[in-house]
């Protein structure tokens, strides 16, 4: 290695892309302590957020220090020493330093490592939050000790960026090394050439539909005065206000929104002009005696969205179309109608749900919804394949059908119950097995709007806003274990009116280490409780058969209270159901509560939830009273995305949605809608600009 070359030159040429040990200072141990931060690059080192800034433009005066306040000072060492207490068991090491004000106390408990990292003389800043003022102390503030002959301008005399860190790795450390690459690699930091990746090679687009996106042409036509995305960079770093350090973040998290945007939406382009028509509007021939056979008529909510659809099936672009509606809003039909309209038109229908349940109840309804239509249905789970005598018109299955190819010869729709449960790899694949067929996804789960936007950004959504009438009201109660015995009271006296329950406990086994409820054991213990009433058990570790046999006579009524685990979740459809009893609630997620409720209050009756829970810690309270407050599922999962995250609720692994270093799912939603124009008029135009109405949220 010669030495213009070797790392430990300062001059040495670096690169963004280049490993962090090329940068001077950088050994292999350090490279591991930087790996560990995720930061394994110069691009990795630049895009590593600060935790915090501290404003060292204005230290506080020592005298000036309010109780209970976060403060900066900076003064220099007079005292320095440890102190015990209890025979030694408890040690506190603190020192004094003196701005000339005043003096200040900090103290750290049994960290004896302190005790080597100050001496008298030392000047020092300390950041923390003072907890007396006689005399005036930190306790275990954040601290730097300046070195002689630093320079000041990284560390001080500016609002400095305070980093995550990881032990053997100095605050400074990371500092110096981020100061120095950004000197270095300024110029490579150039706006992205957000060109469209490929998801398979034969998505290439063609180039034609995808010029690079000149983005400092589209941010120049937003009201916002964008920094440019190295400035951005170096502002997330070394800004020069804090308002600074904010846009540079929202700069930052766009470019993440809009390369995510422009992966989408491509392949939605891509999809459409690739794809031939497929002529599914039908001709009302076979839907109009299918509508006159239910007994009810669809609510004009259920009617306009057919609509929608009906046009969509009758476009030269198949339909990619999110169908929301809360749980209980009736979507099995419209799917049943869309299903229907395809049919009409000589296509087949493959219909995905996640559980075998699920499945089996869909079969039911669908064949005895197309029977007298003289249409025939499969089925296709994991355990089981009903064949019908004919050629089946629509195919019923769980991720099971993803295997079957048979009957996808001329599959004009595909429909995707309950979505969320399934990736957006698992979508591509089902669709693949025709030629671009029409899509319809549906989801109970309400997706709080900023998740939609980006989960979903290459759908158009519908969404069914209103409930079929005639339902009965749910009340949700939420009781503690001891009122048990009442509640099981309760619940006799609505089955002895002829009412159904079901009971759901978290696990099915019961496990050592905690007292959550295990259906197991539960429904041993209620089929005494319950007694005359017939008590079934279903949890997703069944053989199939049982599941079915268990359903059925749960349907039937020959069942009266079905102990169940969450597998009830997902569009269990039993309308005399009115009594939801669920044990150990704290360990749901709000969403699922609510889906699980949906299960009751589907015929007229009225009905009740009981929500059973002894966490007496505050979060889990206050999540059960959002839910007994509110039944917007919206509501309930925005509040649940408040206090979760989006990872969790999403499921991120499987929902294909990239992690975001910047930007913000809970709070961006103004930039995701800026991020989905741009590239929408990008894509569509070749024109970027955003629209008013995006113009107006963009920050927001
Ligand atoms: P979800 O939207 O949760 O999937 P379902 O499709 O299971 O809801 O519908 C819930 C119940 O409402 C079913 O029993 C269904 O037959 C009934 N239903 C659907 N549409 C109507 C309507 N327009 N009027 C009355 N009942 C309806
Ligand atoms: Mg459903």
């Amino acid at each position: 290695m010669t030495t213009a070359d070797s790392p430990a030159n300062p001059r040495t040429v670096v690169h963004l892309h280049d490993s962090v040990d090329r940068l001077p200072g950088v050994g292999p141990e350090r490279a591991v302590l930087l790996a560990r931060l995720g930061i394994r690059t110069l691009e990795e080192l630049l895009l590593t957020s600060p935790r915090r800034y501290e404003d060292r433009r204005h230290f506080v005066p020592i005298v000036q220090l309010q109780l209970g306040g976060s403060a900066a000072v900076s003064g220099t060492v007079v005292a320095a020493g440890t102190v015990f207490f209890r025979q030694r068991t408890k040690r506190v090491f603190e020192i004094v330093l003196d701005d000339g004000t005043a003096r200040l106390h900090c103290r750290w408990w049994n960290l004896p490592f302190m005790e080597r990292l100050f001496a008298v003389g030392d000047r020092v800043m300390a950041f923390g939050k003072c907890h007396s003022l006689k005399p005036r102390t930190m306790d275990h503030p954040e601290t730097e000790t300046l070195e002689h002959g630093e320079d000041p301008t990284v560390h001080l005399a500016r609002i400095v960026p305070v980093y995550p860190l990881t032990e053997g790795l100095g605050q400074r450390i990371l500092r110096s090394l981020v100061w120095e690459t950004l000197e270095r690699v300024t110029h490579e930091l150039v706006e992205p050439s957000l060109n469209i990746v490929p998801v398979r090679p034969t998505d290439a687009p063609d180039a034609s539909i995808a010029p690079v996106m000149d983005l400092t042409v589209a941010l120049a036509a937003s009201t916002i005065q964008w920094p440019s995305r190295a400035q951005a960079i170096h502002d997330l770093h070394f800004p020069r206000t804090p308002a600074d350090a904010d846009l540079a973040r929202k700069r930052l998290a766009l470019d993440e929104f809009i390369a995510f945007q422009l992966n989408i939406q491509s392949r939605r382009q891509i999809l459409e002009s690739r794809a031939h028509p497929i002529p599914c509007g039908g001709d009302n021939r076979m839907i109009r005696p299918f509508l006159a056979s239910l007994p009810f008529r669809l609510t004009e909510s259920q009617t306009q969205v057919l609509r929608v659809i009906r046009t969509d099936l009758s476009g030269d672009t198949p339909m990619r179309r999110l169908l929301q509606g809360d749980v209980g809003s009736g979507k099995t039909v419209v799917a049943a109608c869309a299903a229907i309209m395809a049919i009409e038109s000589g296509w087949r229908v493959a219909l995905m749900v996640p559980t075998e349940i699920l499945a089996g109840q869909h079969y039911a309804s669908f064949e005895h919804w197309f029977r007298p239509l003289n249409l025939s249905v499969a089925l296709r789970t994991g355990s089981e394949q009903k064949s019908p005598t004919t050629e089946p018109v629509l195919t019923i299955g769980t991720h099971a059908l993803l295997q079957v190819s048979a009957e996808f010869e001329r599959l004009g729709l595909v429909i995707i119950d309950e979505q969320h449960k399934f990736g957006i790899a698992q979508r591509e694949t089902l669709v693949r097995k025709g030629h671009y067929p029409h899509l319809l996804v549906m989801t109970a789960t309400p997706i709080p709007r900023t998740l939609g936007l980006t989960l979903y950004g290459d759908l158009d959504v519908s969404t069914l806003n209103q409930f079929p009438t005639g339902r009965g009201t749910v009340r949700t109660h939420v009781r503690s274990p001891e009122v048990l015995p009442k509640v099981w009271d309760f619940v006799k006296r609505e089955l002895a009116k002829g009412r159904q329950a079901y009971v759901v406990c978290p696990r099915v086994l019961e496990s050592d280490n905690d007292d959550v409820k295990a259906v197991t054991r539960e429904f041993e213990r209620l089929q005494g409780v319950l007694v005359p009433y017939h008590v079934g058990l279903l949890h997703g570790q069944l053989p199939s058969d049982q599941k079915e046999s268990v359903m059925k006579e749960f349907r039937s009524g020959d069942i009266h209270v079905l102990v169940a685990t969450s597998v009830i979740e997902v569009g269990v459809d039993v309308p005399n159901a009115t009594l939801m009893v669920i044990e150990n609630a704290e360990q749901f997620g709000l969403a699922q509560l609510h889906q699980l409720r949906g299960r009751i209050g589907r015929g007229g009756h009225d009905g009740h939830c009981i929500l059973v829970s002894s966490a007496n810690n505050e979060e889990a309270q206050q999540r059960l009273k959002i839910l007994a407050e509110t039944r917007d599922g919206f509501e309930i999962a925005e509040a649940d995305l408040r206090m979760r995250g989006p990872g969790e609720l999403t499921g991120r692994q499987q929902s294909g949605l990239p992690p975001f270093r910047f930007g913000d799912l809970i709070n961006d939603r103004g930039m995701i809608e800026l991020a989905r124009e741009l590239v929408k008029h990008h894509l569509h135009q070749g024109c970027p600009k955003p629209s008013r109405a995006s113009r107006k949220t963009e920050l927001s």
